[in-house]
């Protein structure tokens, strides 16, 4: 079995590019026979769009934009994934989370390649109109490279429904008298929306990591009944996160957002954190609650800690002082490699994006078929298809890990200098589906 031996970087792995690549070569590392020639296609996204545009302010002066789509990869069908308004978007970044999609589409099991789009703003300190009308001079400058059969975008930081009814209204102006919906997901269901969409990555966190918790495979904790939930970012992830571990029984003992976290131990009442933050824009100042600054949120005392904000929130920096028994990464891109290797050390499982998080993609994949066929299905019928799809890819993971480790047991451990995980496991899946498809389909001409 020949295995490609992968060399500890020794520096903290801060480029988002740098990440993807080092996690692509820790599952090939462990993959044998693997045709090495294409994946180096998939190392590289196949096309990447930078527009700049003028916008019109509200105070009349006019401001120009720079915003991103990149298809990393369509060999499984269509490119999926959200689109960002944020101050620190940028091409790298954009082209990582597009390769996340491709990883996270294949594994999960949905027939749409990995995409990611974004415009460098600061969506607190743009006004309605603004946004909507950079929403729309961006759809028109992207033109051709998307559409329901070509890429299909879908909300992601700081982009909502409202966002995506832009999107739409865009996309069906520019081309009339075609059933235009499935060229965006996460609408608001009054436009073709599906029930379900808006909570679904969440609830999928959720489903993954009840059923991961109770594989035994997580020391000391084999419920999230009972468990001590911290979770970092209140926004459409994290507070649907909280909700629905709430529900299963969890305590959910620590919240935050961009300005700080609030802690109580005894449990906090998400209806009245909701209520706060929707009246002040912040969850700092909650009475009965203790503040703590972002990074100590990480570092709580807690069974399961939820990044659920920004991407390289746990590294090297931090990783040491973790103390959860397990990390689910609802955010995309949470935890680095070094991160990963640390917690490892520490004995601490992370549930990694691709599979924790890829809830929002496959209820995206539902109501783009619904959106094709001019349908509308029951919330039970999303959310049953939902936690099937989730616990089939946990299961699956779960499994792929077994089988690595069964054979990682007939080498040195020199020959690997990050640890075997359920990243590599699911990673290893997805690599496996979308290198046996291209094969079939054979490399053009
Ligand atoms: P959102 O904009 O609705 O919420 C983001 C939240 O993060 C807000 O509460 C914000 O205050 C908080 N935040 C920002 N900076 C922070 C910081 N420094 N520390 C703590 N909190 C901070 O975004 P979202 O849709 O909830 O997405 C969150 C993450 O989940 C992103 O990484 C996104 O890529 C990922 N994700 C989202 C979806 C989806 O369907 N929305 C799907 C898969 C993955």
């Amino acid at each position: 079995m020949e295995h490609i031996k992968l060399k500890k970087s020794g520096v903290e792995d801060s480029n988002a590019d740098t990440v993807v690549n080092i996690n692509l070569d820790r599952a090939l590392c462990r993959i044998a026979h693997i045709h090495k020639g294409i994946v180096e296609v998939l190392r590289y996204p196949k096309r990447a769009v930078t527009v700049t545009f003028p916008i019109e302010m509200d105070d009349s002066s006019v401001q120009v934009f720079k915003g991103y789509r990149v298809l990393h990869n369509n060999t499984l069908g269509p490119g999926k994934g959200g689109i960002r308004f944020h101050v620190d978007v940028d091409l790298d970044e954009v082209s990582s989370l597009a390769t996340l999609m491709t990883w996270k589409c294949a594994l999960i099991g949905v027939p749409f390649g990995g995409a990611k789009g974004g415009v460098i703003c600061d969506p607190k300190e743009l006004s309605h109109h603004e946004l909507r009308r950079i929403t729309r001079r961006f759809i028109s400058e992207l033109g051709e490279n998307i559409g329901p059969y070509i890429d299909i975008p879908s909300p992601d930081l700081y982009t909502n429904e409202q966002t995506m009814s832009w999107v739409f209204d865009t996309y069906d102006v520019m081309h009339s008298g075609n059933n235009n919906r499935a060229v965006v997901t996460g609408k608001p269901v009054s436009l073709g929306g599906s029930v379900g969409r808006r909570e679904a990555t969440g609830r999928g966190v959720c489903y993954a990591a009840r059923h991961f918790i109770t594989k035994h495979m997580v020391p000391g904790l084999s419920s999230l009944d009972g468990a001590r939930v911290a979770i970092q970012g209140f926004g459409n992830v994290g507070a649907v996160v909280a909700e629905q571990m709430h529900c299963m029984g969890a305590k959910i003992i620590a919240l935050s957002d961009s300005q700080g976290g609030i802690i109580d131990n005894e449990g906090l009442d998400l209806a009245e954190v909701s209520a706060y933050k929707h009246e002040h824009g912040s969850l700092i100042g909650l009475p009965g609650t203790m503040s703590a600054t972002n990074d100590a949120l990480l570092e709580i005392d807690c069974d399961v800690l939820v990044p659920a904000a920004l991407s390289r929130q746990i590294g090297a920096h931090n990783a040491q002082d973790v103390k959860a028994k397990l990390v689910v990464e609802a955010a995309n891109a949470p935890v680095t490699p070094e991160g990963d290797r640390i917690l490892a050390s520490k004995g601490i499982q992370v549930l990694p994006d691709i599979l924790a998080n890829a809830g929002g993609v496959t209820v995206s994949y539902f109501e783009w078929l619904q959106n094709l066929e001019n349908q509308q299905w029951e919330l039970d019928e999303v959310n049953e298809k939902l936690l099937k799809k989730m616990n089939k890819a946990v299961d699956a993971s779960v499994e792929r890990l077994k089988q690595l480790t069964t054979e990682e047991s007939e080498h040195s451990r020199d020959d690997f200098a990050y640890p075997l995980d359920l990243r590599t496991a699911g990673l290893a899946i997805a690599l496996d589906k979308l290198v046996a498809v291209t094969e079939q389909r054979g490399i053009w001409p």
